[in-house]
């Protein structure tokens, strides 16, 4: 069998064809990788393979270091509207390309068109108010009286960047936008089982005009490639978003490595409460929001619904007729809310989420099955009864299954909403503000959402408490963590020792 080339033509079910590359992405070209090893990327919506990609090994991942180093050298003291100019453009190619990025991202992961469209515009909206920044990114003047004259100057990294499955091309924004706009560098990997829309994205980044070397992009799995990103010597700092427990692990080679800065997004079992005033239509809608949009595939999902014992039962009638309506099937229907899971892998895991929840005493409402026919579809699951040591009301499932916990007070709801390892977010459905406030003051996650839920904006910062992640992406906060801060004292007086 011969090579596999750095560029394949894709035919996507809706019709769209495109040249897909297969290469990795160092220093603006698409590269085969020293061994040319390759892996095989599978639709979940077909259950059939896509294509192949070339996979990244560590000395491949030396070599896109050291583009991202080299790269550094003139980009790191870029004018910030060159950087700005880069960023404009790439919003712009997304928006134009918007419609086959969407694809893409449906064809690899499996979630409905609708899905990916809605990523593929945050995309475009987050690349541009990262572009508002390239110019704001400043040090201090510090007066420390009149011997010295002292500054600190916000200094961009080298950094390596491993995203997930559930958001390939969201996540790739969250992470690059900030490395473009501060003049930082990335060697950045997809996860291995959706590949395809980063190395489009690295097209767009050439399109774009970004200079050889500021972005690498490699495809490879997490034990081989990732591990030899987080334990990399001449990296400043990693930055992941995934599962708490690979989290953990890269956090531990950081330390082990070069003691590289770290920012983790996690996982969570987010509480998302609705009290007897709650308007419950509305509120009904953004449990859906919260627990199926993107299949459950959602690190902030909704995933613990906590409901007033007043209008328990009328908020389960609603929300079992709403859930039954939800259209689950072919992602590239426009009409279909819910594709399918990423992989045969995490559908399992979800199937024995369900089992066990049903095991343990959790009464199904509504769904609890994978749906019939290919792919890897799980209807959406509704557990009533729940309590509290049950596995499915304390680990995270990534994916449609939500459990309801009835309560009785304010002081019950957060006692419950508090009882877990993690802490990324929150959901809080009522029509008194003032108890809303009251409550998202007791409550100890990274993101509180009122009347609404997965409700992002780019100017917001979204990150975890405790087992949820360190750091923040998005933001302000996010410039801080892809700089650091170097502070110059000189001393005026030069004619002597004192
Ligand atoms: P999941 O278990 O749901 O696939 P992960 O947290 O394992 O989610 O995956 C998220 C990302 O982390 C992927 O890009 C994956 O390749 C990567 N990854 C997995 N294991 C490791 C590891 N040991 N070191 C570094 N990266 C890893």
């Amino acid at each position: 069998m011969g090579d596999l080339p750095l560029e394949v033509k894709v035919d996507i079910p809706n019709g769209k064809s495109y040249t897909q590359p297969t290469g990795l992405f160092i220093n603006n070209e698409f590269v085969y990788p020293k061994d040319k090893k390759t892996f095989e990327v599978v639709s979940p919506s077909t259950e059939e393979v896509i294509t192949s990609v070339y996979e990244a090994k560590g000395e491949d991942i030396d070599i896109a270091v050291d583009a991202a180093i080299e790269a550094y050298k003139s980009w790191s003291i870029s004018a910030p509207e060159t950087r700005q100019k880069v960023l404009l453009k790439l919003a712009d190619l997304v928006d134009e390309n918007a419609d086959l990025l969407a694809s893409i991202e449906t064809f690899d992961n499996g979630k409905s068109l609708q899905n990916s469209k809605g990523d593929i515009a945050l995309t475009a909206a987050y690349f541009r108010s990262c572009a508002g920044w390239c110019d704001k990114i400043t040090g201090n003047v510090i007066n420390t009286g009149g011997s010295h004259f002292n500054y600190t100057q916000r200094v961009p990294v080298v950094c390596g960047q491993i995203i997930p499955w559930n958001f390939p091309i969201l996540m790739l924004s969250w992470k690059l936008g900030p490395v473009l706009a501060t003049g930082s560098t990335s060697v950045l990997k997809s996860a291995e089982q959706t590949p395809l829309s980063a190395l489009y994205m690295a097209k767009l980044l050439v399109e774009a005009g970004m200079p050889k070397g500021v972005v690498n992009v490699v495809s490879g799995f997490g034990k081989i490639a990732g591990a030899a990103i987080s334990a990399h010597m001449k990296l400043d700092k990693v930055a992941f978003t995934g599962s708490t427990l690979v989290g953990k692990t890269i956090m531990k080679a950081a330390a082990d490595s070069n003691l590289k800065k770290v920012t983790l997004e996690l996982g969570g079992k987010s509480p998302n409460i609705v009290f007897d005033d709650a308007k419950i239509d509305a509120a009904v809608q953004h449990i859906i929001a919260g627990i199926f949009y993107n299949s459950g595939e959602v690190c902030c999902a909704g995933s613990r619904v906590l409901i007033q014992s007043g209008i328990y039962d009328k908020v389960v009638e609603t929300l079992k007729k709403a859930v039954e309506d939800i259209k689950v099937g072919d992602p590239f229907n426009p009409e279909t809310f819910m594709g399918a899971q990423v992989s045969e892998v995490q559908m399992s895991k979800i199937l024995q989420y369900i089992e066990s929840g049903k095991e343990q005493g959790a009464k199904v409402i509504t769904g609890g099955k994978r749906s019939e026919g290919k792919g890897y579809f799980v209807q959406p699951t509704v557990f009533g009864d729940v309590k509290g040591h049950m596995k499915i009301a304390k680990e995270e499932i990534f994916g449609p299954v939500v459990t309801l916990i009835k309560f009785d007070t304010v002081d019950e709801a957060i006692e419950i909403a508090n009882s877990t390892e993690y802490g990324l977010a929150a959901g809080i459905h009522s029509t008194d503000i003032n108890k809303c406030i009251g409550v998202a003051n007791r409550i100890n996650a990274g993101t509180i959402w009122v009347n609404t839920y997965n409700d992002f904006h780019p100017m917001v910062p979204f990150g975890g408490f405790h087992s949820s992640g360190i750091g923040r992406e998005m933001g302000e906060e996010v410039y801080h963590e892809y700089t650091q801060t170097k502070a110059v004292r000189i001393k005026l007086d030069t004619t002597g020792f004192k």
